[in-house]
């Protein structure tokens, strides 16, 4: 059984060093054990704080311990009256090839689910986010102008198909010409801009013409100083991550803009409201699976995966996803099923 444990904090990006890849024995089986073998392991933005000490709604993981992580797994082998061979699990085993859990916290897929890597990010966390994010805090109303940035992964995509929806007009920022034109031609985004984009500000401020009413909150950086001039009068804004600060080691360069925010979000009465999902909304996640099935069956949301093959990728993977060359919900396919 090979597993990632933390060997060191990164400082800025997570290099080979801060890792360990490590093969070890597993122990035997005991009552209410149940090994599980991974097939999917997400990789997620939140990791890189995981990877930190600095303070946080989440524990770090400690030195020399796996790093954390979403998976799909199938039981290999249970001594739990409550699984069976082969039966397919979401459960949150981490950066490893095999684990050994107690029952709890697994939640069943089944043993035959049609799209079972779809538990980690459409019909999961991510789309999860997305939804409440959105409609919760964001309250779209039909013909406003919505902006969501990160827009064809599986957070941003999910926002600008459910605003799509609910009626508004779509803007989507995103990292290049290929993504920006997947977001139109496929997710059905009005239109994407390259944040890449030498012009970027400039073209933000054409597309968005009647102003933003909701900004969906997944980047930070330069996409926010372009959006903020847009704001209109009871604007929202979900404030959902800043994967554009992640692996900063510094504060960000430039004039002191925090007095021009309050400002603006004083004079034009704007609403910014952080979010942890599962901390916040855990108890609406039914409310949520309900729609999004219905969505799917009707093909209504679109959703694109970047499956990276091979357990030892686990760390290029996750920098990829944070840098933005990954094209979709990045998922690690660690045995065949
Ligand atoms: P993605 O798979 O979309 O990956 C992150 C993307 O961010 C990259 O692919 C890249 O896309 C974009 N990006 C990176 N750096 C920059 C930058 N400097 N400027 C603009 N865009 C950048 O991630 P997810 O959909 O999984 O997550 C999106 C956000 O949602 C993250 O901030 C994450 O932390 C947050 N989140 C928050 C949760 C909560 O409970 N609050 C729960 C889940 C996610 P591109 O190439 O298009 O630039």
């Amino acid at each position: 059984n090979r597993q990632f444990t933390l060997a060191s904090r990164p400082h800025g990006a997570p290099t080979d060093e801060n890792f360990t890849l490590k093969t070890v024995q597993l122990p035997a089986l005991e009552q209410g054990d149940v090994l599980l073998r991974t097939i999917y392991l997400s990789l997620d933005p939140y990791m890189r704080g995981r990877m930190s000490d600095a303070k946080s709604y989440a524990e770090p993981v400690a030195i020399g311990e796996v790093m954390v992580g979403a998976t799909v797994c199938q039981v290999e082998q249970s001594k739990n009256d409550q699984f069976t061979q082969g039966e397919w699990v979401l459960a949150y085993t981490g950066w490893q090839e095999y684990a050994i859990v107690k029952g709890d916290g697994l939640m069943s897929l089944g043993h035959a689910p049609s799209k079972p890597s779809y538990a980690l990010g459409i019909m999961g966390m991510p789309g999860f986010t997305a939804y409440m994010g959105l409609l919760d805090i964001g309250a779209p109303q039909e013909g406003e102008t919505v902006v969501v940035a990160a827009a064809t992964g599986p957070v941003g995509a999910t926002v600008g198909q459910i605003a799509k929806l609910k009626g508004c007009k779509v803007v989507g920022v995103a990292g290049g010409s290929d993504k920006c034109q997947y977001a139109v031609d496929k997710l059905g985004f009005d239109t994407c801009i390259d944040h890449r984009a030498d012009d970027f500000a400039e073209q933000l401020n054409k597309a968005c013409d009647k102003g933003i009413d909701v900004y969906y909150e997944n980047v930070g950086g330069k996409v926010f100083d372009a959006v903020l001039p847009l704001l209109n009068t009871a604007a929202r804004i979900p404030l959902c991550g800043l994967v554009s600060q992640y692996n900063a080691t510094e504060l960000p360069q430039g004039p002191d803009r925090l007095g021009m925010l309050m400002g603006q979000l004083l004079t034009k009465r704007i609403k910014m409201q952080g979010f942890i999902i599962f901390d916040d909304y855990g108890h609406r996640y039914d409310e949520f699976a309900a729609d999004m099935q219905t969505w799917l069956s009707e093909g209504k949301i679109h959703y694109r995966e970047h499956l990276v093959d091979g357990f030892e990728n686990t760390l290029n993977a996750f920098n990829d996803m944070i840098s933005g060359k990954n094209f979709g919900k990045t998922v690690v396919q660690v045995n065949q099923p």
